[in-house]
């Protein structure tokens, strides 16, 4: 290991023998006691000593025996110290790509706030590179959606639309003027290969898209459609359901932007389940949504989408896809976030499980039967790791509240 304390959170000593690491009280810890031989010390961690020299380096300083392996193995239950040589294989492919690699390192930076074990951020950053997902819906939302997920490191961003771009379809990072007239699919694609920071060898030629393809780790729905996007299709869902594939939910309808919810088949609230709940609330809502979706292939006037409304859907979206994928749990699962023109004040509509829904979410909850095994089932869900999984061994290895800084 060669030891690194996290570059990216500032630090600052709060008196004389306690330090704090970090500034926003999200993240911000603080470090005690501390004196100020073993404070200077911090600044040899900086990745560019292994631990048999920071061991000579702390016996020149006059540091007691065995006193640099205690600092180092506390910074690193603490969550604050990285490895600049760890993360595994695919890190080690990823630091070779020196190019790729700088593009990314905000992104690093970022990763490295919230992950405890050292390495543990460019693990994620590279395991990013092996992850497929799949956009559906290539409007103002979606295509940003696709550009943005690239442009943070997923190796592949496959996106399905129909038709032929429109001009009011182009937004910045999103679908450039260039491509009006182009196919809707393919447009997209280019916008997606323009920002990814690596383009992966070239696939040969795919089978044709089915729509529960078990191989994306995530689908996100992300419809032109505003009725799509605020009475989504249960039907539209049901492979996605069946195959197990988690998705997201993101779009704009009128002036209210919604992100979520993020659906783990079976665990988690889903569309079916949001229209069984709407339907017991209102009992109106199913033939208001007959109506809605009658009118939606007639030719129609181009349906609202303030531009930047349709960014901070596809910002935020994407964000979430990220932590699922990175093997976080946000704050979408199971609730839609909203956000209305022009107070724009955020809030989150929880979306229950419904016992009469097909997807079973609803049957575990009324029995009491979601278990640490149903979670350890999503490993066999997909090619990939498990986020169910990660997100616990994540908190599990969170460090212990006495750390936490007030701030
Ligand atoms: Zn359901």
């Amino acid at each position: 290991m060669v030891p690194v304390v996290k570059p990216a959170l500032r630090r600052g000593w709060r008196d004389l023998n306690t330090v704090q690491f970090g500034m926003a009280p999200a993240h911000a810890l603080t470090l005690g006691p501390m004196d100020s031989a073993t404070g200077s010390f911090l600044d040899l961690l900086d990745g560019t000593r292994g631990l048999p020299l920071l061991r000579e380096e702390g016996r020149r300083m006059d540091l007691p025996d065995g006193h640099v392996d205690t600092l180092v193995s506390r910074l690193a239950g603490a969550g604050l110290l990285d490895d600049a040589k760890g993360g595994g294989p695919a890190a080690d492919t990823l630091r070779a790509k020196k190019e790729v690699l700088d593009r990314l390192r905000p992104d690093l930076a970022s990763l490295s706030v919230f992950t405890a074990e050292p390495g543990d951020a460019i693990a994620r950053l590279a395991a990013r590179r092996s992850l497929r997902v799949q956009v559906r819906g290539a409007g103002r939302v979606g295509a940003l959606l696709a550009s943005l997920l690239a442009a943070a490191g997923v190796g592949e961003v496959d996106v399905r639309d129909i038709g032929r771009v429109e001009r009011w379809d182009v937004s910045p990072g999103g679908l450039p003027p260039e491509s009006v007239g182009a196919r809707r699919d393919e447009a997209p694609r280019q916008a997606v290969r323009r920002c990814a920071p690596d383009r992966p060898p070239r696939r040969g030629p795919t089978a044709p898209p089915s729509d529960g393809d078990p191989g994306f780790s995530l689908v996100i729905l992300a419809p032109r459609d505003d009725v799509a996007v605020h009475a989504p299709a249960p039907a539209t869902a049901e492979p996605l359901i069946t195959s197990g594939t988690p998705h997201l939910y993101a779009g704009v309808v009128e002036a209210t932007g919604v992100v979520g919810p993020l659906v783990l088949p079976g665990e988690t609230g889903c569309a079916g389940c949001l229209h069984e709940g709407r339907t017991d609330r209102d009992p109106a809502w199913p033939r208001l949504v007959a109506q809605w979706r009658s009118g939606s292939g007639r030719s129609r006037p181009v349906r609202p989408c303030d531009v930047t409304l349709a960014t901070t859907v596809a910002g935020l979206a994407a964000a979430h896809a990220l932590a699922f994928l990175d093997g976080r749990l946000p704050a979408s699962a199971g609730a839609r976030w909203e956000v209305s023109l022009p107070a724009l004040n955020w809030h989150s509509r929880p979306v229950w499980p419904h016992p009469a829904c097909a997807c079973g979410a609803g049957e575990k909850v009324s029995k009491g039967e979601h278990t640490a095994e149903d979670a350890d089932r999503h490993e066999t869900m997909g090619e990939q790791r498990s986020p169910m999984k990660l997100c616990r061994e994540a908190e599990a290895a969170r460090p212990a509240g006495t750390w936490r800084a007030h701030v």
